[in-house]
């Protein structure tokens, strides 16, 4: 578990069989959504096959993963919002919120922003996206001359 998740998760942060119990869940939920990541992963799908008992821990697990943005970001087709999610969703476009800088960070946040409905603008100083991370095309090759090697495992 990071510290994050024991932070969020206090009462599965010990004894070592309750731990193996939620990181067993949460890369049960990982797992489902890595098998098609242009697919949003629905609260339901993640909980297809699972105990009455398991569904009960899934579920808050999945609001975490989901709402931090461990799942369901990148690439993903437009879905179909429920009527709360709409609901809420209208609610939040009529609020603007400005991201400055154009890195991966001020990227990942403009996009998770806007897939919660607010109206979002970035404002990035230099002349292209990307911050640290800049790709250069050399004649028939690109070459990565800043960032390069994505680490980093839920
Ligand atoms: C040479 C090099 C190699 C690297 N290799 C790797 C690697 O292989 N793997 C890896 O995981 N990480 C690597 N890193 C680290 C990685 O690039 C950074 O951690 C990551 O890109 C930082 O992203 P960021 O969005 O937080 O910040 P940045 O990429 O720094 O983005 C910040 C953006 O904000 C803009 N900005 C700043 N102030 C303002 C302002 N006031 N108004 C408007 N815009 C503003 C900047 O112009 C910039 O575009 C490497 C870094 C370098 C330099």
């Amino acid at each position: 578990m990071t510290n994050h998740e024991r932070e969020m998760f206090p009462e599965y942060s010990s004894p070592k069989s309750k731990t193996m119990q939620y990181i067993k869940l949460r890369n049960h939920i990982c797992a489902k959504w890595r098998k098609d990541i242009t697919k949003f992963l629905t609260k339901e799908e993640a909980c297809r096959g699972l105990s009455e008992h398991q569904i009960a821990i899934v579920s808050y697990i999945y609001d975490y993963l989901n709402r931090y943005g461990f799942i369901n970001f990148g690439k993903l087709k437009p879905r179909i919002y429920s009527l709360t999610e709409k609901r809420i969703r209208t609610e939040n476009s009529k609020k603007k919120i400005v991201v400055c800088g154009a890195g991966i960070a001020g990227i990942a946040a403009a996009n998770r922003l806007k897939s919660f409905g607010y109206n979002v603008v970035v404002l990035e100083a230099r002349s292209r996206l990307g911050g640290r991370i800049c790709t250069k095309k050399f004649e028939n090759t690109f070459v990565d001359i800043g960032a390069s090697i994505i680490t980093g495992l839920v």
